[in-house]
């Protein structure tokens, strides 16, 4: 069949259209997997910053605390050598002197302190700082605050950094309380050198970029690890001092500017901050670096794998294009020169997609071939739209190849039928439409349409079938007047059997005539009469003879004409004859609204008149048909029985059977209970019947009609087949 070029066939449809490449599937799942992947990455490395920065938080801690022990283990030291010392005798019998000499046994044990005494005005009254003889200032004032504190609590306390008033450079002091007799007597001060402490942060060995310092209660640098001389005795930087006395890691900022993470211990011995900080970028560096690394690293891990996915999706494409590929050659059934994918599953698909088209193409061929065969005309239809036609329907319309397709199917039907037909068509199911045709030249003719649904390249469609009937209605109207020739001779044989009977009738009387005319003659010529009259008399018998004599004379010949001996017998297929006559005679049974039965089976040869025979059965019919014009059930069936030697045939209706009247003359002529009978057809029937030495004979019906029957013998297979 021809088809209509395909639009879908090219193009993805919408659908296909609408879902994601491989490449975009890859990588969506790369996605999928490396972003969480990141963030895990990320997330580790984050904690692994938290840690190390908790490890350095730890460090610049612990260091805090352990310069905290350091200092006040120094302190404890002085504080010890202070109390010991205000116990001395000297003090006891009021010797200063004496406690002097004390107090320069105790220095080797005290590396950068020296002693002071002084009394509760705060007067010095010896200091080992220098020799005995010179005159000392007084306490500064900075120290008469925990001098009255030591007084008041009996305890040792400890002084702030100050200028020493005798040995001009910046000490602490330990302040320690002597009582006489209760009341207070003297202080006993250790001062001690601020570059002791200077020593001892020196000594912590810190990591480049920490700084440690020690602040005292006021807030200003006892003694720093960076530029001890320069900032001891000054403010600490406005970054830090807010923390001051606050334990815990504060983020600060130095005296130079720059931004540490400092971690403070405070002393409870003394009030004093210690603090020890490391560089923030020192401190957070690390860390940073790390993430900087850990996120580098996740990016490139990233990028690599979405590179990774479409080079696998390139891969991975070419033979799915190539299965795509398969399956646009499976559908257009073209051959497919694929070359081998090296994906096993895939190629095993690809040689699968190349037999089915093969195979495909094969049955489609078929298929087509079978639909060209055809005589009938095939159309499959979109609605109207006619999108295949067979060969069939381009012969039977005239039409070109490829010029059908896309034309409406009212196009080749007659104007006139055009509406009704296309309407019947599109609600029936299989149902069939006698209608006209049209070609393309614009003649029509008598076809039979039907339609039914069927589903095509996965599309509901109609198929059309178009029979052209211009044969069949020929070949109907031909036998229409074979029909009504038979019947026409049989009524004309009727008329010759009638013409017959009559002349056989009619010729006694008129032989008669002609002796009872011969009688007068001869009595005229015994008798003497009027010799005038006598030859009239005669002259006119001579005419009445002559004319009796005319008259049989045509009779004769008539009764010659339609003589029954002038037959030609021929040997015939029984149910052949019987069968032709058969169908003539149900075609005018089916015109009466009777319905037919027949039942005509091989029963061997006879020899016969074909014609003489056809018209008894034509009679036999007529007659049951005839019996029925009134009945409610119109019923006609007509048997051929085999028997040994004879073929009997039955003709039976469901009429209203054989009348009393004329079940005795039945087989008579001229015995009729018709008004238009005539009475002559089972006469003559009986006639041709026993002529062939046949016999014919009436039954009852069973259901109250008439059976006709008539027997023929049966002549043997050797004679069969040829004429007598
Ligand atoms: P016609 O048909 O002209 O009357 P036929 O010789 O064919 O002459 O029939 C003679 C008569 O026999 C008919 O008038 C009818 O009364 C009777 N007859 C013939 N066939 C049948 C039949 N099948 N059923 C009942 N009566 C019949």
């Amino acid at each position: 069949m021809a088809s209509a070029p395909d639009a879908t066939m090219t193009k993805p449809s919408e659908r296909a259209r609408r879902g994601l490449s491989i490449s975009q599937r890859l990588s969506l799942i790369v996605l999928v997997v490396a972003v969480p992947m990141l963030m895990l990455v990320t997330g580790i490395v984050w904690r692994l910053g938290e840690r190390e920065r908790d490890a350095h938080s730890d460090a610049v801690n612990y260091a805090a605390r352990n310069l905290l022990g350091a200092v006040d283990a120094q302190l404890g030291k002085y504080v010890a050598v202070a109390q010991l010392l205000a116990m001395s005798s000297g003090l006891e019998r009021r010797n200063p002197g004496e406690f002097r000499a004390d107090a320069l046994r105790a220095m080797p044990g005290l590396p950068g302190a020296w002693v002071v005494l002084a009394d509760v005005d705060g007067r010095q009254l010896v200091n080992t700082y220098v020799s005995g003889d010179e005159t000392l200032p007084p306490i500064p004032p900075e120290a008469l605050a925990p001098q009255r504190r030591a007084f008041e609590t009996r305890q040792a306390q400890v002084v702030d950094v100050s200028i020493g008033p005798v040995a001009k450079i910046p000490v602490i002091a330990v302040a320690a309380p002597v009582f006489r007799n209760g009341s207070p007597a003297y202080s006993v001060f250790i001062a001690v050198d601020v570059a002791v402490f200077r020593d001892l942060l020196n000594a912590q060995r810190m990591p480049p970029g920490w700084l440690a310092a020690i602040v005292d209660g006021d807030g200003r640098f006892i003694a720093r690890s960076l530029d001890h001389d320069r900032w001891v005795g000054k403010p600490v930087s406005p970054g830090w001092r807010p923390t001051m006395k606050q334990e815990g890691l504060f983020d600060t900022v130095s005296l130079e500017g720059e931004r540490y993470i400092t971690a403070n211990a405070v002393s409870p011995l003394t009030g004093w901050t210690l603090g020890v900080a490391a560089k923030k970028d020192v401190f957070e560096e690390p860390v940073r670096l790390t993430l900087i690394i850990a996120a580098l690293f996740g990016l490139a891990v990233t990028a690599l794998s979405i590179i990774l996915a479409a080079h696998l999706a390139r891969r991975i494409t070419r033979p799915i294009a190539a299965m795509e590929t398969g399956a646009r050659a499976l559908r257009h059934r073209r051959q497919l020169d694929y070359v081998p994918t090296g994906v096993r599953e895939i190629d095993h698909a690809l040689e699968a997609f190349d037999i089915a088209a093969k195979d495909l193409r094969a049955s489609e061929e078929r298929y087509e071939r079978l639909a060209d065969a055809t005589r009938e005309g095939v159309l499959i239809c979109d609605g109207e739209r006619i999108v295949e036609a067979n060969a069939g329907f381009l012969r039977m319309t005239g039409c070109e190849p490829g010029a059908v397709e896309h034309k409406c199917l009212g196009e080749f039907l007659a104007a006139e039928v055009r509406t009704e037909a296309l309407q019947r068509l599109a609600s029936s199911e299989g149902e069939t439409i006698e209608t006209l045709a049209r070609r393309s030249d614009g003649t029509v003719f008598p076809a039979e349409l039907s339609g039914g649904a069927v589903t095509y390249n996965g599309r509901h469609m109609r198929v059309a079938l178009l029979r052209d009937l211009t044969t069949e209605k020929r070949a109907e109207e031909d036998r229409r007047a074979l029909q009504h020739e038979l019947m026409r001779a049989s009524r004309l044989s009727e008329i010759g059997r009638m013409a017959a009977a009559l002349a056989h009738e009619l010729n006694q009387p008129l032989t008669a005539v002609v002796s009872y005319i011969g009688g007068c003659r001869r009595l005229l010529r015994a008798e003497p009469v009027d010799a005038g009259v006598a030859q009239r008399l005669r002259d006119v018998m001579d005419l009445a003879n002559a004319q009796a004599l005319r008259a049989g004379e045509v009779i004769r010949r008539t009764r010659e004409f339609f003589g029954t001996g002038q037959t030609r017998r021929t040997v015939e297929d029984a149910a052949t004859v019987i069968r032709e006559a058969s169908t003539l005679a149900i075609a005018a049974a089916k015109h009466n609204g009777i319905a037919i039965r027949a039942d005509i089976g091989a029963a061997g040869h006879i020899l016969v008149d074909k014609v003489q025979i056809q018209q008894v059965i034509v009679n036999l019919v007529r007659n049951g048909i005839e019996a029925m014009e009134d009945s409610p059930r119109k019923e006609l069936a007509i048997t051929l029985v085999a028997r040994p030697d004879t073929i009997v045939l039955r003709v039976s209706d469901t009429g209203a059977g054989i009348s009393e009247e004329m079940s005795g003359r039945l087989f008579k002529p001229f015995s009729s209970t018709k008004s238009q009978g005539m009475g002559i057809g089972l006469s003559v029937c009986r006639e041709i019947v026993e002529a062939h030495e046949g016999r014919i004979w009436t039954e009852p019906g069973e259901g109250g009609g008439a059976v006709f029957c008539f027997s023929l013998p049966v002549v043997n297979e050797e004679t069969a087949g040829h004429g007598l």
